[in-house]
C-alpha cells in the first residue's frame, strides 16, 4: 500500500518508515525537519520537506496515490505544553485538522494517529483500559484527545477509517542500528540515562521519591519503539481489512517499571554506576501509567517481541553510542 508518514524524520516516525518498508509498503514521508533529521529517513522512502498543515499536502497525496496516512508529526514535551499551550494546540490539534482535511479531500481511506496515554490524565486505576475516563491534566494530552475527537467525527461523515494508538512510554532503538532517538535536548528517562552512560551528562535526576508506588518513584510502561512501529503496520492491515470500523488501542505491554528499576537496568547493561540525584516531583507527573493491552492483543495479530527492559536499554545505548561516533 502507498502510505504517507508525517514526522517520518523523527524518532517514532523513522521506525514506522522502516517497519512499513520492511513489510513491503511504499512510503512517502513529509516532515518539516524542525525536530527531525533528513538522514533519519531510510533511502527507500521518498522524503518531501513539507509541514502537515500546508495545503500542498493534498497535491502530494493525489500525486502519489496515497491510500493511508500515519500521522506522527507533532510536539511531544509535556512540561513545554504547560508553559506554551498554544504551540501544542497549533502543532498538534490545528495541524492535524488541516491534515485530516487534506486526507478527506484526496480520498485517503485510512488514518493512523499517534495518540498518547496522556489522554487519560491521572488514572483512577492501573492498568488503564481504553474505556476509562479521558481527563488530560496537561495541554499535550488535550491536544491529542481533540485530534481523536476530530477523527471520530470525520470518520462518521466521510469514507475514511482510523486507528488511534495511545502510546505509553516509547524507548529503545531499531535493533539493527538503522535509527534511534536523536532528539536534541531530550527529556525522556531512558534517553537521558543512556546520555549519562556515554558522558553527555554527568547524572540523572530522579523526579519524585514519594509517589505511592513500590519504591516511591514513578512507574511507567516502557514499550520498544520497534514493537510500536510493528503495531502500526498491523493496525494498517486491520483498517484495510475492515473499512467500516475504527479503533482506539493502548500501545503498551501491561507491566510497569519504576524510575529506580530503569536506572538499575541501565547500570546492569552499561556496567556503570550512573549517579542519581534525588529531586522533587516534576509538575503534572502521575504516579503510575500502565496499559491494559487486552484490546490491542485481541484486535491485531501483533505480539510484543522486545519487551525485555534490559534489551530496550541495550538498543537505546547502542544508538546513543552510534550518535557519538557520528558526531551528533
Ligand atoms: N523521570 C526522571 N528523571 C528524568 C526524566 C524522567 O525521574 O530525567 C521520570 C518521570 O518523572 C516519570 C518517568 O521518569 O516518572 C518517565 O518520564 P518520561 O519523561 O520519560 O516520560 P513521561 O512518562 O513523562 O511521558
Amino acid at each position: 500500500m502507498k502510505v504517507m508518514v508525517t514526522g517520518g524524520a523523527g524518532y517514532i516516525g523513522s521506525h514506522a518508515v522502516l517497519a512499513l518498508l520492511d513489510a513491503g509498503h511504499e512510503v512517502v514521508v513529509i516532515d518539516n525537519l524542525v525536530t527531525g533529521f533528513d538522514w533519519a529517513v531510510d533511502s527507500r522512502a521518498t522524503l518531501i520537506e513539507l509541514a502537515v498543515e500546508d495545503p500542498a499536502v493534498r497535491d502530494v497525496l493525489r500525486e502519489h496515490d496515497v491510500k493511508a496516512i500515519m500521522h506522527f508529526a507533532g510536539s511531544v514535551v509535556v512540561p513545554e505544553s504547560v508553559t506554551d499551550p498554544l504551540k501544542y494546540y497549533r502543532n498538534n490539534t490545528a495541524a492535524s485538522r488541516s491534515l485530516i482535511e487534506s486526507a478527506v479531500a484526496a480520498g485517503v481511506a485510512h488514518f493512523i494517529f499517534s495518540s498518547t496515554a496522556a489522554t487519560y490524565g491521572t488514572p483512577d486505576k492501573v492498568p488503564i483500559a481504553e474505556g476509562d475516563p479521558t481527563l488530560p491534566i496537561n495541554p499535550y494530552g488535550m491536544s491529542k484527545l481533540m485530534t481523536e475527537a476530530m477523527l471520530r467525527d470525520v470518520a462518521a461523515a466521510h469514507p475514511i477509517n482510523y486507528a488511534c494508538l495511545r502510546y505509553f512510554n516509547v524507548a529503545g532503538a531499531d535493533p539493527a542500528g538503522r535509527s534511534g532517538q536523536s532528539t536534541v535536548g531530550a527529556t525522556h528517562l531512558i534517553k537521558i540515562a543512556v546520555e549519562a552512560a556515554t558522558g553527555k551528562r554527568s547524572s540523572v535526576g530522579v523526579f519524585g521519591t514519594d509517589f505511592p508506588t513500590r519504591d516511591g518513584t514513578g512507574v511507567r510502561d516502557y514499550i520498544h519503539v520497534s514493537d510500536l512501529a510493528d503495531a502500526h503496520v498491523a493496525a494498517l492491515e486491520l483498517l484495510a481489512a475492515g473499512p467500516e470500523q475504527s479503533h482506539i488501542l493502548n500501545a503498551g505491554y501491561g507491566r510497569g517499571f519504576s524510575v529506580l528499576e530503569v536506572l538499575d537496568a541501565v547500570d546492569r547493561v552499561t556496567n556503570l554506576t550512573i549517579e542519581r540525584k534525588l529531586e522533587g516531583r516534576r509538575a503534572g507527573d502521575p504516579a503510575e501509567l500502565v496499559a491494559d493491552n487486552a484490546a490491542i492483543l485481541a484486535a491485531l495479530p501483533w505480539r510484543p517481541k522486545r519487551a525485555d527492559l534490559d534489551g530496550i536499554v541495550r538498543d537505546a545505548l547502542a544508538w546513543e553510542r552510534k550518535l557519538v561516533e557520528m558526531g551528533k
